[in-house]
């Protein structure tokens, strides 16, 4: 069933459902575990009437799911060892659609004598699976360094509040606060310092080749954006006056008809961020503000809620970038994976929503003959050869958001 190039990263999912935990959508989660390189073998459902904080799913569904685990799973997937004691912690994994709090972790992974993740740590798994550049690698462990931080300071001022209350004020939590808010506050000027660094060979970079044309790919994780560059890579193989060539691991210059372009990939967008690394994230988007042209990448197999809505999340956060002074080329990708009558029905939809005089373009990012076309237009916007070079809004993007809701 599974094509085995490597070793496989096997997951199983759990969503612990109560009237105070946001409930996300269970496609859009497998997507985000998919981009994190995993494959998914079990789901788990659980509808709480009470948590329990221990380990946030019910003692019950706990012994299920290790019985579970022992009997069934690893024979079922070769490469999974039947024996807890020869498996490795990355041969098979629990994911919670859930925020788990580090006690329950720590319980969970005792548990099932694995390595456990959160919704949290998998968008940062995701996020470091994606990082080719330096910068990208050191925002992530920013990123990584606040995220702890922020739960093990729940942690320590909750124990804190435990020997206020007993006569070990000032005692041994204390200690271990102060040692831990020193080593974070040395690690993280470490890193910032880094980064200063870096943001001023970029922005030296970006002023190099500020008169070239620069255009960014963005999207949701997973929409294909990684891959519409590889393609383009990949054409430069085949082609003879070589249009492609590499100026850093994103970024490829690419000429059309004798004109100089270059072509840079993102970090893909997450819906619901967590805000410890959100501002990490958003630095890393900061190059898109800088573009002239924006390739805004759809998977339009997606069911139709989950692809609004992540069109809806795509123009939040253009807007909060202020990235709206610049054409959008949409770019609908995975049409391959669409029976003809879904095909309609979403092209409909879409076109109903994306300004008039919108530059769509429905391909696969797998196929030449898209990048062909897509170059073609991105050639049309640049010499304003098509009625759609009109910079976009803020107004528009905001309005598109509002034309979303209504049509959820
Ligand atoms: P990114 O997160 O936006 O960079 O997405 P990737 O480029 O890494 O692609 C995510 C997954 O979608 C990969 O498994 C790709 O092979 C797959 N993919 C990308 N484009 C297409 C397409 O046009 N058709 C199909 N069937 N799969 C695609
Ligand atoms: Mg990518």
């Amino acid at each position: 069933m599974f094509t085995l190039k490597k070793r496989n990263k096997f997951a199983i999912v759990i969503q612990a459902k109560h009237r105070s935990l946001p409930n996300y959508d269970r496609k859009e989660f497998e997507g985000l575990a998919n981009a994190a390189g995993y494959t998914l073998i079990h789901f788990y459902s659980q509808n709480l009437k009470k948590i329990n904080s221990r380990h946030l799913i019910g003692v019950g569904k706990l012994e299920e799911i290790i019985h579970n685990q022992m009997h069934d799973f690893a024979s079922q997937f070769e490469q999974i060892p039947t024996k807890i004691e020869k498996r490795r912690e990355e041969d098979l994994i629990y994911i919670f659609m859930n925020r788990l709090k580090p006690n329950q972790i720590r319980n969970l992974s005792g548990a099932f004598q694995t390595k456990v993740i959160d919704r949290d740590l998998l968008i940062l798994e995701i996020f470091e699976a994606h990082a080719t550049t330096r910068e990208a690698k050191i925002q992530i462990k920013l990123a990584r360094l606040y995220l702890e931080a922020s739960r093990k300071q729940k942690e320590i001022s909750a124990k804190l509040v435990t020997e206020r209350q007993g006569r070990d004020f000032m005692g041994k939590g204390y200690g271990a606060f102060e040692a831990y808010r020193r080593s974070f506050k040395e690690q993280k000027s470490a890193l910032v310092k880094e980064l200063k660094a870096i943001r001023k060979q970029r922005e030296l970079r970006r002023k190099a080749r500020s008169d070239v044309y620069n255009i960014s790919i963005v999207g949701y994780t997973n929409a294909g954006k990684t891959t519409l560059l590889n393609t383009m890579k990949k054409l430069d193989l085949e082609t003879k006056d070589s249009p492609f060539t590499t100026v850093s691991t994103t970024t490829r210059n690419l000429i059309v008809k004798g004109e100089e372009m270059t072509v840079t990939d993102s970090v893909g967008f997450v819906f619901d961020i967590p805000h410890e690394i959100i501002e990490a994230f958003m630095s890393t988007l900061e190059e898109i503000t800088f573009s002239d042209c924006i390739i805004l990448t759809l998977d339009v197999s997606d069911p139709l809620p989950v692809l609004f809505r992540k069109l809806q999340t795509t123009f939040q956060i253009l807007v909060k970038l202020g990235a709206f002074q610049m054409p959008v080329l949409y770019f609908m990708n995975k049409i391959d994976k669409l029976e003809p009558a879904d095909f309609e029905v979403k092209r409909a939809q879409l076109l109903g929503i994306l300004p008039e005089n919108s530059v769509i373009h429905f391909g696969s990012a797998l196929e030449q003959d898209t990048i062909q076309q897509l170059t073609q237009k991105l050639y049309e916007i640049k010499n304003s050869l098509t009625p759609a070079t009109r910079m976009l809004s803020q107004e528009s993007l905001l309005e598109m958001v509002e034309k979303i809701n209504v049509t959820f």
